[in-house]
């Protein structure tokens, strides 16, 4: 690899998931030379076995502890510790790691993420929800501990490339670009009936369920928006989000002198994944090329605010700031299982989450956080988890 410096012992937290399973072939096919630390999973112990088999790290750790004796006996022999449950994937991802992909989904990735950036590693974060739930403390543990946060989304990954440091106060606005998902162009009948199927059918990626249906209804643009902010220290009314099908254009920076930096890129997990690797330098690797000549016609338009007012309520949850983010996250959570549980209809979700920071604000449910906002976080969330279920629960029986 020349001169470049290349982190080598890594760790990958959801390496079964799309984006682990993306790092584990990024890394793969740049051929780098790694030691890896840890891998851990949710409970798809032949993919996590598989992957430990070939990978050979200190520890596979799967979080569903009922999955642990097959584990074991997936992994006799092989010199690879197996290990479960939530405290195990956390200790794992405090091991001496210099990179940890944090890729595990949901409020589930907090901890974790948390863990890794005590350590002073890189975070190459693809766990939005830990930003939005305890943004600034994690970035503030990570800053401490000497070790950094680089973003994984494609969005920020954008950003954080075209974004320059020595002109951070001389920028008017961060563009974040959005594909408008599968239900870009749908009535909103046609939203009202739609199937768990069709809402997880992304056009341009294929993702996990969770994020495929915050596509779906754009409040994964909404988390974005929050990320973004964390992320780049900007306030909300400077973020603005695009709908560009095309997904080429990830998103752009205007800086007051009326230039505007966008970064380019296949609609493909890997390219980011790649920056987050190996920032300040370059990877290379057989990179899919970009092929502007066969894209098609490159277009772009306002979000429809009325069909997905989930960007909406993200926005207000960042600008009441305290516990509406980590409300708004832990609520999203459990709408988005229902509907995929086919418990409730897809417009319910956003009504769900909204429903539920409404119930919260006027009921003051918020668990005693005290001034740890890591604690407040871990409390807003288990209350906002049962409100939740509450609302869904309602809306079932309304059905
Ligand atoms: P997936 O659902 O495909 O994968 C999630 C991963 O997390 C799996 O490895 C899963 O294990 C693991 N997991 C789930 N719950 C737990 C838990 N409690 N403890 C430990 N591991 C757990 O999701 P994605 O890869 O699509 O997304 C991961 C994160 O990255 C999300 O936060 C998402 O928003 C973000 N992201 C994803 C992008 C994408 O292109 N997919 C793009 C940008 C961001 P198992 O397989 O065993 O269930």
């Amino acid at each position: 690899m020349g001169t470049l410096s290349l982190p080598r012992k890594v760790s990958v937290l959801g390496s079964t998931g799309s984006v682990g399973v993306s790092t584990l072939d990024l890394l793969e096919k740049a051929a780098v030379p790694v030691e890896m630390i840890a891998l851990a999973a949710g409970r798809n112990v032949a993919k996590l076995a598989e992957q430990a088999l070939r990978w050979r790290p200190q520890v596979a750790v799967i979080q569903d502890e009922s999955c642990l004796p097959e584990l074991r006996a997936r992994l006799d022999g092989s010199g690879v510790r197996a290990a479960a449950g939530a405290s195990a994937v956390t200790e794992a991802a405090a091991m001496d790691a210099q990179w940890v992909m944090s890729a595990i989904v949901g409020f589930a990735g907090l901890a974790p993420t948390l863990a890794a950036a005590r350590t002073g590693a890189v975070i190459a974060l693809a766990n939005k929800e830990s930003l939005v739930c305890a943004g600034p403390a994690l970035l503030r543990r990570a800053r401490l501990a000497g070790g950094a946060v680089i973003p994984v989304d494609s969005e920020h990954s954008a950003i954080f490339q075209v974004l320059e440091p020595q002109n951070a106060q001389q920028v008017r606005r961060l563009i974040l670009t959005s594909s408008g998902g599968p239900f870009r162009n749908a009535t909103a009948e046609e939203m009202a009936r739609a199937t768990p199927e069709q809402a997880v059918a992304h056009p341009n990626f294929s993702m996990g369920a969770k994020i495929s249906v915050d596509s779906a209804t754009m409040m994964n643009k909404g988390l974005e928006v929050i990320e973004a902010a964390y992320l780049f220290a900007m306030p909300p009314e400077q973020i603005e989000v695009l709908v560009h099908p095309q997904q080429i254009i990830h998103s752009l920076v205007e800086y007051a002198d009326g230039s505007s930096l966008a970064q380019l890129g296949p609609p493909d997990m890997r390219p980011p994944i790649a920056c987050a690797f190996a920032w300040p330098d370059r990877l290379p690797w057989p990179a899919p090329r970009l092929d502007l000549v066969n894209s098609g016609p490159l277009t772009f338009h306002d979000p429809d605010q009325d069909r997905f007012p989930a960007l909406g309520i993200a926005k207000d949850a960042l600008a009441a700031g305290g516990w509406a983010p980590a409300a708004m996250n832990a609520a999203n959570e459990r709408a988005v299982s229902a509907f995929l549980d086919r418990r409730i209809g897809f417009l319910d979700i956003s009504g769900a989450v909204a429903e539920t920071l409404e119930r919260m604000d006027r009921q003051n449910l918020l668990g005693d956080g005290g001034d740890d906002p890591v604690e407040l976080a871990r409390a807003t969330d288990a209350a906002a988890r049962r409100v939740a279920d509450e609302v869904v629960s309602g809306l079932m029986a309304q059905a």
